[in-house]
């Protein structure tokens, strides 16, 4: 069976990374992946944001390192993208990054619940225990639907992030998955599979099998990602997530090139 393409994978340009992008290309190789591509954390308009991403005067360099290893690779797609942050507010400053370069597809992705807390970082996992779990999940499917109906973006990142450090909801959260995957449905926004949430204290791939479930009904175009931070990383348990992808349903996943759709069989 040939794994699909992994569209999720970071840089050191993140500061959290470690592994050059032609690094990332040459394991992608050695795993028999026909496509890849790069996705890093994306500027914020202002540099001192948060000190998770690359800084705005970084995102040249940042294309240089992709066409480098689009070089060195010739017998491997290579797409470019970026894994972008959404809050409310930021839209023309997403717009703007959109012009800058001949970007494949933009992954939307919320981090943050309000303007200064990440949810998925480890540095301020203190903030969930001052938190209902209950509010938190339903602002973050908040965003998650914002995002869908933004037209930001052609693929909305790990939709269940929330659950990375285990505090779950106590009331039923279909309805607010229902909301999101509604949204995704009616905006033609694709939604992934990522694995790194088995990396994780959840110890499940982003979304649940419960969410996923929701989605193939709906018909909500699928991606795969490693959400890799190290070469090792590249394309791992993709076969799982393949196997996640089926027993809900799916028979074909999507790719994207300069931000047009084409759907596959899985
Ligand atoms: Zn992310
Ligand atoms: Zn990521």
């Amino acid at each position: 069976m040939s794994l699909p393409a992994d569209y999720h994978m970071h840089t050191p340009l993140c500061r959290h990374a470690v592994g050059e992008p032609v690094e990332l290309a040459a394991q992608a190789v050695k795993l028999g992946l026909t496509e890849i591509g790069f996705s890093d954390h994306n500027p914020m308009s202002r540099d001192d944001f948060d000190d998770w991403r690359m800084k705005d005067a970084e995102l040249g360099a940042y294309v240089e390192k992709v066409q480098q290893a689009r070089q060195a690779f010739p017998q491997l797609s290579i797409k470019l993208a970026l894994e972008v942050d959404y809050l409310p507010g930021q839209e023309s400053w997403i717009n703007e990054l959109a012009r800058r370069y001949p970007w494949d597809y933009f992954i939307g992705s919320v981090h943050y619940v309000s303007e200064s807390w990440a949810l998925d970082s480890p540095h301020q996992l203190a903030e969930w225990r001052r938190r209902d779990p209950d509010e938190v999940w339903e602002t973050y499917f908040e965003r998650l639907a914002l995002a869908a109906e933004s037209k930001l973006f052609d693929i909305i990142g790990h939709t269940d992030l929330c659950k990375k450090f285990c505090f779950y909801p106590k009331r039923d959260p279909k309805p607010i998955f229902r909301r999101f995957l509604e949204a995704a449905r009616r905006s033609g926004v694709a939604i992934e599979l990522n694995t790194a949430g088995l990396r994780k204290d959840c110890r499940e791939i982003y979304p649940s099998a419960t969410i996923l479930q929701i989605a193939g009904e709906l018909g909500v175009p699928i991606t795969f990602g490693s959400d890799a931070h190290a070469p090792g990383e590249v394309g791992a348990n993709f076969s799982d997530a393949v196997e996640h992808a089926r027993r809900a349903g799916y028979t074909q996943c999507c790719r994207f090139s300069r931000r047009r759709r084409e759907t596959v069989a899985l």
